[in-house]
This record gives C-alpha cells, sequence and structure tokens, in this order.
C-alpha cells in the first residue's frame, strides 16, 4: 500500500499558467502583476484595507515586531503551545515571549490566563488559531483593550477561519498568514500580512524593502529588510487563491471523516473541539491520546508508521526547548497535549478509503484489539 503522506500541496487552477507568464515576461523578482493582485485579493479575502506580501510566515511575523519597536527589555504575550516561529519572531528583536497555557479543549491559547501576565514590559498579544480554529477573541481584545495593547494575530494555519462571521487577520492591528507548502494555501514559500492600519502599512512596507525612501532611489532612510516576495511565488499563490474555498471545503470533508470514523471512540482519544461560533479551516486533524490508551504517543506513532502512515506530533510548548527553556514557565495543559497528541495526515487528496484506513489502524493500535 502506498505510503500516505500527512500533507500534500494540490494544484488545480491557475498557478502553473501564472508561474509560465511570470517567465516568459521575465518578471520573476520582487515586481510584478500578481504580487499587486495577490496582496489585494488576499486583502479582500480577509476585508481588511491592506495586505503585504513577505517571502515566508516567520519574516512576517518579524517585521510586525520591527514595526511594532520591539525592543529587549520588551515582552510580548503568546500561547506556549504553537510553532517556534511565533516566539522565534519577538527574540530577533531581543524582546521576551510570554508564554500562555493552552484550554484543553481547543488547544488555543487560554484568555483567562493573560491578564496574570501583563505588567509594564508587555507589548503586544500575540494569539495564534492553531490548527486551523480561531482563539476566542472576544475577551482577548477586551483585555488588550483595557490595557491599550496591540494585538497581533499569528493565523499562519488558519486562512479563511471565522470567528463570529468575521475572518481571523482582522481582529486585531494586524494578521499574519503563511504560504509554506504544507498550509491551507500555498505559495512555495510566502507570507502576507493584513491590517486596516495606513500608518502601521507604511511601516511595514518601508522596512520590508530595505527602507528605501518613496522619493529618492537608492537612498535608505532607515535600517531595512530585504523580506519581499517574488512574482513566482505570488503567481502560485493568486492561483491557489482563486480556488481557496475549494481548498477549506476539502479540508472540511476530510475533518468530518475522521469525526465520523473516530466519534465513537471518545474514550481513547479526543480531537480538537469547536465553538459553536467558530468555522474551523482544519489546517490538521488531531488526536489527543486519552488514559484508556495504554501505549505512550511515540508507540502509538511508531505503530501507524508501520501501517505507511505519516503522522506528526502536537507542536511541543516552547519552555520546554532549548531555546526557549524555562522551568517557571506552568503551562500544565500544554504539556498535557503535546505528550499525548497526535496530527493526522490532513490534506485534500485523502479519499474516504484513505481516513477510513488510517482511523482503522488507529483505532486498533490505541484499543489493542
Ligand atoms: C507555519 C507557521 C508560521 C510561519 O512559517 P513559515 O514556514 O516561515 O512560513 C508561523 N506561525 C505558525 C503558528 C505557523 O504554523
Amino acid at each position: 500500500m502506498k505510503r500516505i503522506s500527512i500533507a500534500n500541496p494540490v494544484f488545480n487552477g491557475n498557478e502553473k499558467k501564472y508561474l509560465d507568464e511570470c517567465i516568459d515576461t521575465g518578471w520573476v523578482s520582487a515586481n510584478g502583476r500578481f504580487i499587486n493582485e495577490f496582496e489585494k485579493k488576499f486583502a479582500e479575502f480577509c476585508g481588511t484595507k491592506y495586505a503585504i506580501s513577505c517571502s515566508n510566515g516567520t519574516v512576517t511575523l518579524h517585521l510586525l515586531m520591527l514595526a511594532l519597536g520591539i525592543r529587549p527589555g520588551d515582552e510580548v504575550i503568546m500561547p506556549d503551545l504553537t510553532y517556534i516561529a511565533t516566539a522565534n519572531a519577538v527574540r530577533y528583536c531581543g524582546g521576551k515571549p510570554v508564554f500562555i497555557d493552552s484550554r484543553k479543549d481547543t488547544f488555543n491559547m487560554d484568555p483567562a490566563k493573560i491578564e496574570e501576565k501583563i505588567n509594564v514590559h508587555t507589548k503586544a498579544i500575540m494569539p495564534v488559531h492553531l490548527y486551523g480554529l480561531p482563539c476566542d477573541m472576544d475577551p482577548i481584545l477586551e483585555i488588550a483593550a483595557r490595557h491599550g495593547l496591540p494585538v497581533i494575530e499569528d493565523a499562519a494555519e488558519a486562512h479563511g477561519a471565522e470567528y463570529k462571521g468575521r475572518k481571523v487577520g482582522s481582529f486585531g492591528l494586524a494578521g499574519s498568514f503563511s504560504f509554506f507548502g504544507n498550509k491551507i494555501i500555498t505559495s512555495g514559500e510566502g507570507g502576507m500580512i493584513v491590517t486596516d492600519d495606513e500608518v502601521f502599512y507604511q511601516r511595514m512596507k518601508l522596512l520590508k524593502g530595505q527602507a528605501v525612501s518613496p522619493e529618492k532611489k537608492y537612498w535608505h532612510i532607515d535600517v531595512g529588510y530585504n523580506y519581499r516576495m517574488t512574482n513566482m511565488q505570488a503567481a502560485v499563490g493568486l492561483g491557489q487563491l482563486e480556488n481557496v474555498e475549494w481548498h477549506i471545503g476539502q479540508r472540511k470533508r476530510v475533518a468530518d471523516l475522521y469525526k465520523k470514523f473516530l466519534g465513537d471512540y471518545t474514550d481513547y482519544v479526543l480531537m480538537q473541539a469547536e465553538p459553536e461560533d467558530c468555522k474551523h479551516v482544519y489546517w490538521m486533524n488531531n488526536v489527543i491520546l486519552q488514559d484508556k490508551v495504554t501505549k505512550n504517543r511515540d508507540q502509538v506513532m511508531q505503530q501507524m508508521e508501520e501501517c505507511n502512515i505519516e503522522m506528526r506530533p502536537l507542536f511541543y510548548p516552547m519552555h520546554i526547548m532549548p531555546p526557549y527553556y524555562d522551568t517557571n514557565v506552568e503551562c500544565p495543559v500544554a504539556e498535557k497535549l503535546a505528550a499525548r497528541g497526535i496530527s493526522l495526515p490532513s490534506h485534500a487528496l485523502l479519499t474516504e478509503e484513505n481516513v477510513r484506513y488510517i482511523c482503522e489502524c488507529l483505532i486498533r493500535i490505541i484499543t489493542g484489539e
């Protein structure tokens, strides 16, 4: 049997045609019509005024921290359970990421634990819509407003996800997306920032392009960066964005199959909860092994590998890894989720037969039948 991979990009729109146009016309670098169109259409998709493309979803976060003016000694609040780019962006500026525990049902940052971490050094709150599920934004926005703090959404995994009918990325001062090959839609590598704030937008645009003066060529008014996306990336990204509803629809189809096949086994595995006011886009379908499972997570993953199924562990909590190792951080929920969590194959090409097979293998392994 062919190995079932965890992720698989699908290019079934204009991606190739647009890419050919880049090569045929010579517009392969950071100028060209696809960049402008991708930015314009992505802003429309998110319901924001502005969008800025970048070379990947890590530098989008760095650019956001630079534009916020994060400096050594500053603190930024974020979940302990996330991808490391969220924390690194703060560290690149010399700032300190402050980690918040997860809610055990949604895996997302627990709003009830934010306020106790706010102090004079706190400069921003950075929620992450983990695995495609929006955070509970109302309490986060309320706390941020009360303390006069900007909210920056890391929506790298959640293109098109909605909270109370509104798209993620549009709630705070700005939102950040990634187009890495395994994300909801891809441009190979790539990232995008969306915002409604014109001043903030202009600052990021300046820093992204070596801080070159808008009036005078080769005159640089600050220390800038080259964080530009290429027209070739944008060509692929635009082709994907034109079909984004199809991509999201396929992920929902796959998630519904997992729920159907695993729904009777909640004593053994729990999946990410879905609050009614959220539209989940299922970047990854995850299971958390429950007490009834006698094998540990790594044993289960090893046996799934033997069935030719690719899996990943859930993200590790930031505070247990070398760059952010800190025994004073108390995030027991994140630790427990991470120790027992597995991400299952999640992509648009999975058939009902694939998902049935994955679930049958998983059930056999965890129930010991
Ligand atoms: C993927 C991802 C990023 C950015 O990743 P890149 O690979 O640099 O595009 C940032 N934050 C989270 C939570 C992610 O999952």
